[in-house]
């Protein structure tokens, strides 16, 4: 259906339904500021609101405010993800289509484009990922952090949760709604109560009077047979459930599961935030504009990539020893080449130092100009290993700490501003070189895309 054809006013049917999935069984309430007493609340549950819709809508900005449905067209498929507008229709996820439409005529049903939306889930995780390397994602679309380490930089977990917010609503044109807790399922409650577009603040004293009132369904475990099953015996919110006698709780939901619900009932849930396995590598690479012959415009480049690199080892908590370059010449031949250094290194600095050194030694080979010049620039870092592992390497004269030191200080301006803030001297430089030629032509080919 073309977004011309809908109805501009939409007139809410009375049924209403608050939210997609699990979340709906919980009463929203409103969001608190960054400012909201945050005693004890190192977790954030970071949740993108109808993602798949919301990615559609940045890119189809001419259906913002309209309910717009994600999942197949109007007589097949599923609900994948629905604006808060159709929900006001009574639409959610997994509902067919079919349905979902006759709930809400004006809808515009589009196909699910999954690649477009892992894409911007790694442009979200990413982002998370400069905040704090303890990152846990648990679907495309949500993410426990612990903050505990990036407070003393960032601020308190009320002014984080305000800065991912805004850095996801300016930077990715997405929105997301954030609970920020002591514990993970109180953080996930929280993210769910103030949605859309909302945070909120549960501090640890709070967290008893903050749960009691809401039904059973908003504990983890609790699907509709075990919200029956405890019905049965009169529990029917989480207060009932806190005071239930623990052989009663046991009896209707057996020992693992009462034991288990009796726990979050009173706010405890031992449960860290756990980030990915680390990698094996980390690296940048980039298709240039134009193939370079010029070794100046070349080290630049270079530098770029090494210092994208470093960042990417800071923001993980690493560094790596074995640094290798790869280089594609414009007639396709691609040749890679590798060092491994004495001490493994997360500084820009040094890893542009081997990755130039390892150049040089292309270059006196003759195969930039053989090759046509140089059409990509990669650097990648392999032997990683946890920064807190290693001994701080004290070698007199050495120059890293005061590269680390700057590389750090850029760190804590690119987490508060984004990427692009900052940028060594030198690539302020080139940037400021006047250029006349004119823009080159897009890229095609196998490696323009990435
Ligand atoms: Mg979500």
């Amino acid at each position: 259906m073309p977004a011309g054809s809908v109805t501009a006013s939409v007139q809410p049917k009375r049924e209403v339904r608050a939210a997609m999935g699990r979340s709906h069984a919980i009463p929203r309430a409103p969001s608190t500021g960054p400012l909201a007493d945050d005693t004890g609340c190192p977790i954030l549950h970071v949740d993108m609101d109808a993602f798949f819709a919301s990615v559609e809508i940045r890119r189809h900005p001419e259906l913002a405010g309209l309910p717009v449905i994600v999942g197949g067209s109007r007589t097949r498929g599923v609900v994948c993800s629905a604006t808060y507008e159709a929900r006001r229709y009574g639409v959610h996820s997994a509902m067919s289509t079919a349905r979902a439409v006759r709930l809400c005529p004006p809808a515009v049903v589009l196909p699910t484009d999954h690649e477009a939306y892992s894409a911007a889930s790694a442009e979200v995780m990413e982002l998370l990922g400069e905040i704090t390397p303890v990152v846990e994602p648990i679907s495309m679309d949500e993410a426990f952090l612990d903050v505990s380490g990036a407070r003393r930089l960032l601020g308190s977990s009320g002014e984080i949760a305000r800065l991912i917010r805004s850095r996801v609503r300016r930077e990715l044109r997405l929105p997301c709604s954030v609970g920020v807790a002591p514990t993970k399922f109180v953080a996930k409650v929280a993210s769910a109560r103030c949605k859309p577009d909302g945070m909120c603040v549960v501090p640890a004293g709070g967290v008893v009077d903050y749960l009691h009132p809401l039904p059973v369904t908003a504990l983890w475990g609790v699907g509709p047979r075990t919200a029956e099953q405890l019905r049965c015996i009169g529990i029917t919110t989480i207060a009932d459930l806190a005071h239930s006698p623990a052989p009663r709780l046991v009896g209707a939901v057996g020992s693992a599961a009462g034991t288990h619900l009796h726990e979050l009932a009173w706010g405890r849930d031992p449960r860290r935030v756990l980030p990915l396995a680390p990698e094996v590598s980390i690296g940048a690479e980039e298709t240039l504009g134009t193939d370079l012959f010029d070794r100046a415009a070349i080290d630049r480049e270079l530098l770029r990539l090494a210092d994208r690199t470093a960042a990417r080892l800071r923001a993980g908590g690493r560094r790596g020893r074995a640094v290798s370059l790869k280089v594609r010449f414009a007639d396709f031949t691609t040749i890679t080449r590798a060092h491994t250094m004495d001490a493994a290194s997360d500084v820009g600095q040094q890893l542009y130092q081997v990755a130039r050194d390892l150049y040089d030694r292309l270059d006196r080979t003759g195969s930039p100009a053989r090759g046509g010049g140089v059409r990509l620039l990669g650097i990648r870092v392999e032997g990683i290993v946890g920064a807190g592992d290693l001994p701080e390497q004290l070698v007199l004269g050495d120059r890293s700490h005061g590269w680390r030191d700057a590389d750090q200080a850029v760190d804590a301006v690119v987490s508060r501003f984004g990427s692009g803030a900052v940028a060594p001297a030198a690539l302020l430089r080139a940037a400021a070189v006047p250029n006349s030629a004119p823009a080159p032509p897009p890229r095609t080919g196998p490696d323009a895309v990435r």
